[in-house]
């Protein structure tokens, strides 16, 4: 036993370099050398792999891993090779690889020499495979990612299911070790029974993760409050995360305009890209990357500061799984996540469609999301109850949202009472919407079906609101009085606990719920709220204007125009950078014109100390429509205003006023090969010169000037437009 010991540590210390096992390692290990069944439930970061990886290199023959993603395979491939002094060591086996590699690979499994094979599921149950694997000698099967099994997980994958009939055919009694980062009761139960190792030695750590700081926020101003956030924090590294591709680049988008490092990920990318993006990332090249969940599996970058959920997730395991890769190295990890019950809406109308199975399923597991979001009970203590650990809120250490900032407790004694005689009046049968429909004395057609009208629970608690009975029942299952049975519709059961409160009940406190929705009025992304802005630097710049205007011979509102300085002295942007999140100035005009503008700000805010607003203006994408670009193009191909109007369903008003807005934010247009037809050549200069000449661009002076018989309101905006573009850009 002694020398197995000293064995382990030496290939531990020769192989990977390392002197210590990681928590459990050391028991898991021996017990797979040992060739019994293992299973395997760690957090992200644990240092699963190790426990495959090492015992792979003490058997003799081949140790198959089998593994969801065929980035995930490289990576761990190039790793073990980094380590050993031959290639042969460890390959894999996929969809990827010419018919050369595969006959390398198949060459060096069956001489003996490789000692890790990683393969994915489909590809194993491949025939041509299949009867490779069957001449190979096989030390043992790992499982990683095993959640990937029950479609009670976050990740189901139909392909996982064929595993155990795969492995009884390759033959032989080979061990099996079967690991994931998460897994609750049932999906633990399903992986058993799926793998058929109901008699496997279990190891599972806890899943606290003490460092990392839960909090879920209204999903209001989203995008501000993510850009605010990341500008608090600059130079740290984060991920975001949502739920579509579309929004992953909306807000890369709106992250770069706001002059944060940032790339977005989905698997909508090519490969390439990809990859290249990862690396960036993950050399810190980038500060933060914005992905759909296709990010992250298997990624170790142990000093991830922060992670954003743009979108709350469809499951708590996939939350649990995406926060947890802040704050590996046990430094600072901050996990936010936007609420909004909408997005729920949303996500429950996607299963629509589905199966009525698997949609049962979905609703169930989703409902446990919006349960975590709205509760106002320790964020920690639920998340371990949801993998089935006992925790006391105490230990959070104000770690969560609702341990800094608790709410008002209420004492609950005769609610809980009132909810418990409820449940056993229904027999167990009921979810918790039924329940507190039936308490609410609510009229429907279940209730009725029922006869629920007539049990003395009906009503019993109308005095009350829902809110109320969805918290008293929520934590009535957190404090473990009551229970859910997620096999069966969610339907709710009392325990020992329970039962023992009602024939002694005592003073128990619980807080309500959480509102998130109070003020949804607020929620108008990227819009910025209006402050008052500093006349006395307004005015600065507005003889700054006149001075570059006089310097660079044109008048000062080609410069800027008013209500961009009004913006400047309301958010004092102090480098070009953030000049070009005001609002009709662009890359061109901060460029030409901005230097002594960010100048004059820095100046003015050191002078009078004035603490400038970290909420700069937000720049959507939107500023760049795909309007503006189409109406740029076309006027490149010289076509027609008029045309391009009727093509975009444009008024000749609209359209003059895009083109304007083109114009003024610094981009030059060549509108001639237009204006030239519809005007003249005199009349052109005419109004050309008067504007060179003008104090202001306003059109009505203008015409008031020139006279309204001889010009239209409309020629006289086209001229300034040149006027503008020529001078300005
Ligand atoms: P998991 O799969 O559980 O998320 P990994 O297997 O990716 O975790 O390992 C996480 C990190 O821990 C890796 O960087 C790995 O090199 C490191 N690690 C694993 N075992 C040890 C050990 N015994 N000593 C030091 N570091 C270890
Ligand atoms: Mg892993
Ligand atoms: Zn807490």
């Amino acid at each position: 036993m002694i020398e197995t010991k000293k064995l382990l540590f030496d290939n531990l210390h020769n192989f990977f370099g390392f002197d210590q096992f990681k928590g459990q390692q050391e028991d898991i290990i021996t017990n797979i050398l040992s060739g019994n069944d293992t299973f395997v439930i760690m957090p992200t970061g644990a240092g699963k792999s190790m426990c495959y990886q090492l015992p792979a290199m003490m058997s003799d023959g081949t140790a198959i891993v089998i593994s969801p993603l065929i980035a995930l395979m490289k990576n761990q491939v190039d790793q073990i090779r980094a380590f050993g002094s031959n290639d042969s060591i460890a390959h894999f086996l996929n969809s990827s690889l010419t018919k050369a590699d595969i006959l390398k690979v198949k060459n060096d499994v069956l001489s003996g020499d490789t000692k890790l094979l990683y393969i994915a599921p489909e590809s194993m149950a491949k025939q041509e495979n299949l009867d490779f694997l069957i001449s190979a000698q096989i030390s043992f099967v790992a499982i990683d990612e095993a959640h990937c099994i029950s479609e009670w997980g976050h990740d189901f994958r139909p392909e996982y299911r064929k595993i155990r009939s795969v492995i009884n055919q390759i033959g032989g009694k080979v061990p099996i070790i079967a690991l994931t980062a998460t897994a609750t009761p049932k999906v633990q139960q399903d992986i058993m029974k799926n793998l058929q190792m109901q008699d496997a030695t279990l190891y599972k750590s806890s899943f606290n993760r003490p460092n990392l700081y839960y909090d879920i926020r209204p999903k209001k101003q989203v995008i501000k409050e993510i850009i605010k956030y990341i500008k608090a924090n600059t130079g740290k590294s984060g991920i975001i995360y949502c739920l579509s591709r579309k929004k992953v680049e909306e807000i890369a988008e709106a992250l770069k305009l706001n002059g944060i490092k940032a790339l977005p990920y989905h698997a909508g990318l090519e490969a390439k890209e990809r990859a290249s993006h990862q690396d960036r990332f993950l050399m810190e090249d980038v500060d933060v990357i914005v992905a759909t969940i296709a990010f992250g599996m298997g990624i170790d970058k142990p000093d991830v500061r922060f992670v954003i959920h743009h979108d709350m997730p469809k499951s708590l395991e996939g939350y649990y799984q995406e926060t947890g890769r802040a704050g590996r190295d046990g430094g600072e990890g901050n996990c936010i996540a936007f609420y909004a019950e909408s997005d729920i809406m949303k996500l429950a109308k996607f299963m629509k469609d589905k199966p009525v199975a698997e949609k049962e399923i979905g609703l169930q597991i989703l409902t446990e999301v919006v349960d975590y979001a709205e509760s106002a009970a320790c964020r920690r203590k639920q998340i371990l109850y949801y993998f089935g650990e006992t925790f006391n809120e105490a230990a959070c250490n104000n770690m969560c949202d609702n341990c800094r900032h608790p709410k008002e407790r209420f004492e609950a004694q005769e609610y809980l009472q009132i909810v418990i005689k409820a449940v056993k009046e229904l027999n167990e049968k009921f979810n918790t919407e039924h329940i507190i429909n039936v308490l609410l004395g609510e009229d429907n057609k279940s209730i009725q079906d029922f006869g629920h009208t007539k049990i003395k629970a009906y009503g019993a608690g109308k005095e009350q609101s829902r809110k109320m009975w969805e918290s008293v029942i929520r934590q009535a299952l957190l404090s473990g009085f009551l229970q859910k049975d997620i096999e069966n519709y969610g339907l709710i059961k009392i325990t020992k606990n329970g039962t023992t409160y009602l024939s002694n009940p005592t003073s128990l406190m619980f807080t309500m719920n959480k509102d998130y929705e109070s003020d949804e009025s607020a929620d108008d992304e990227g819009h910025t709220v209006a402050a008052a802005s500093d006349t006395v630097l307004f005015n600065m710049l507005k003889d700054l204007c006149k001075q570059i205007g006089k310097k660079n011979n044109v008048p000062p509102f080609v410069v800027f125009q008013e209500p961009s300085l009004q913006e400047m002295s309301t958010h004092y942007p102090i480098s070009l950078d953030e000049l070009k999140q005001i609002s009709g100035v662009g890359a061109g005009k901060a460029q030409k014109f901005g230097a002594p503008f960010v100048e004059l700000i820095k100046k003015y805010v050191e002078e009078n100390d004035i603490d400038r607003p970290m909420d700069m203006v937000v720049k959507t994408a939107a500023n760049k429509s795909a309007i503006k670009v189409a109406i740029i193009q076309n006027i490149d191909r010289k076509i027609s205003l008029e045309d391009i109007a009727d093509s975009k369903g444009l008024s000749y008003e609209q359209i003059l006023t895009e083109v304007e807005s083109i114009v003024s934010s610094g981009t030059k247009l060549n509108l001639n090969y237009y204006i030239d037809e519809v005007i003249d050549e005199d009349r052109q200069d005419e109004v050309f010169d008067y504007f060179r000449s003008a104090d202001s661009d306003s059109i009505d002076d203008a015409l008031a000037e020139l006279g309204t018989d001889d010009y239209t309101r409309e020629e006289i905006q086209l001229i300034r437009i040149k006027f503008m573009s020529e001078l300005g850009n």
